[in-house]
């Protein structure tokens, strides 16, 4: 068999150093490196001591506790899920099964507005913050006290943060309705400038969104400035991902060029079946807008979105299942016109009767989902929900599927290019220090996956099942998953801002 651990297999002799070689933690051998870079891969041995990546090479005369022999597979970077909800979930369920399983080693939670923290407990809790928890679930009235909670929880993988403006937004204002007043502004501003400095790596808005809607362009780009003098990082759940694409667009690009702050816009899409094809659109308006400014994306390999049940959504059009519902929980996993049909009503009406709840929303394009995630500025995030009882199956399986389905079954770009999407891309553009490499000094953040095996397997019928060729993960040094199974051992942690460089 492959992949044996040579100290489990030898006598105590054999485990002796040969006189004079080097000594290492890990080693993994006759791999093919694909580095994150997007370079082409290479076979080289992989050493680990202390956490980092410590030599690379031909190692055949170096030791080390643990030994691998993975011919035939590609050892990379730990993948990047640039786009999560695990706020909440990385302290409380801190195994983070659905994400390492997948063979992600780092999480940037925050996303679309919505962070956990700066919030203590508010009286009520807006939708759609209640993705994240309930309102008893936010208790961190700074960013130094959930930066705490999740190195106390010792979660099984690496998490980076955003600070949502929705959140600033529900903690500093009376009435969300309209912008921010001057003295709402300068309190968000204060909050914001805090959670930096104590090592939030940017902000993520998400004005589609009701808390956010009333904020205007003075708003927004008195924050910018804010990420910007910081170092920080500005992602954009856009105004609208429908009719109004191209202008909504135009507001998250000027907004970060006014706060002189790299911008990433979250999930892109032309949603509804009156958009379908517009990529063709936006795509070129990106790329015009890049060549003044710094602005990449982040894409879910699905034709299907996912967010609260909104009934303003329902056209009609495009199929939507039911993801949860408070009053009918019974309900989550079936398609809203089935249910139509048994309560003999408009989809319309069963979506009003079943708020508060999530659903699945069929509204892209297969076509439009390719081009945006075979697009060079395109990083790999699932946007995965992980408190939702029957979750879009991005939540277990983004990665795998860009790997298994999307470079390897349709070939839409190279293995090398789809991991660069979701490391060395990804690390980069959200200054994660030294990961999302494979390369000496390096964090040992890295991933064993068969590449001939590899592809999700979870599916919108059966959501949660663990992905299918990912054989061995290391988180800072430390095998978090092996063989298919995750170890005792978790060994994640906060990840600051620039950390490397602080
Ligand atoms: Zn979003």
């Amino acid at each position: 068999m492959e992949n044996q651990m040579n100290n489990q297999a030898g006598t105590p002799s054999d485990l002796t150093p040969e006189y004079g070689a080097e000594q290492f933690d890990v080693i993994f051998r006759h791999g093919e490196v694909i580095d994150g870079s997007g370079a082409e891969r290479f076979c080289a041995d992989v050493a680990i001591r202390d956490g980092k990546i410590a030599a690379m090479g031909d190692l055949s005369h170096a030791y080390a506790k643990q030994e691998f022999d993975i011919r035939g597979k590609i050892l990379s970077p730990g993948f990047i899920d640039v786009h999560t909800h695990d706020d909440r979930a990385c302290i409380d369920k801190p195994e983070m099964l659905p994400k390492i399983s997948q063979g992600v080693t780092t999480v940037i939670v925050g996303n679309c507005g919505l962070s956990l923290a700066p919030m203590a407990h508010p009286d009520s809790l807006p939708e759609p913050l209640n993705l994240l928890g309930q309102a008893k679930d936010f208790i961190f009235p700074d960013f130094p006290a959930y930066i705490d909670a999740v190195n106390q929880a010792k979660p099984a993988i690496n998490v980076a943060a955003l600070v949502g403006h929705n959140t600033l937004r529900v903690v500093a204002m009376q009435d969300l309705s309209g912008a921010a007043s001057e003295a709402e502004l300068a309190a968000m501003t204060d909050m914001l400038a805090a959670a930096l400095e104590a090592g939030a790596i940017g902000m993520s808005s998400g004005v589609y969104y009701r808390p956010g809607q009333g904020a205007n362009l003075h708003e927004l780009t008195t924050l910018a400035k804010v990420v910007g003098n910081a170092g920080g990082v500005y992602t954009s759940h856009i105004r609208d991902e429908y009719d109004d694409i191209l202008a909504s667009l135009q507001e998250a690009f000027t907004t970060a060029a006014e706060g002189k702050v790299p911008l990433v816009i979250s999930h892109h899409k032309c949603a509804g079946v009156q958009n379908w094809g517009r990529t063709k659109q936006t795509l070129p308006f990106i790329d015009q807008a890049r060549e003044h400014q710094t602005i990449h994306m982040d894409c879910y390999p699905y034709r299907a979105g996912s967010s609260v049940l909104d009934p303003a959504l329902v056209d009609n059009k495009i199929d939507i299942m039911v993801t949860w519902s408070e009053p009918f929980p019974d309900m989550g996993g079936r398609f809203l016109h089935d249910i139509a049909d048994q309560w003999q009503c408009s989809q319309k009406e069963a979506a009003e009767r079943l708020v508060p709840g999530g659903g699945c929303f069929f509204q892209m394009h297969e076509e439009d989902v390719q081009r945006v995630l075979s697009h060079p500025a395109t990083m790999v995030g699932s946007d995965g929900l992980p408190n939702d009882p029957h979750p879009h199956p991005r939540l277990w399986g983004a990665f795998p599927r860009v790997l298994g389905h999307y470079a390897r079954e349709l070939k839409l770009f190279s293995l090398e290019q789809a991991v660069h999407k979701m490391t060395g891309l990804s690390a980069s553009q959200f200054q994660l220090g030294q990961r999302g490499l494979v390369k000496p000094g390096y964090e040992a953040d890295l991933v064993v996956f068969d590449p001939a095996a590899v592809i999700d397997k979870a599916t919108f019928e059966s959501p949660c099942q663990f992905a299918a060729g990912i054989e061995y993960v290391c988180v800072n040094g430390v095998l978090g998953w092996q063989q298919g199974q995750p170890t005792e051992q978790r060994a994640g942690r906060f990840i600051h801002r620039n950390a490397n460089n602080l």
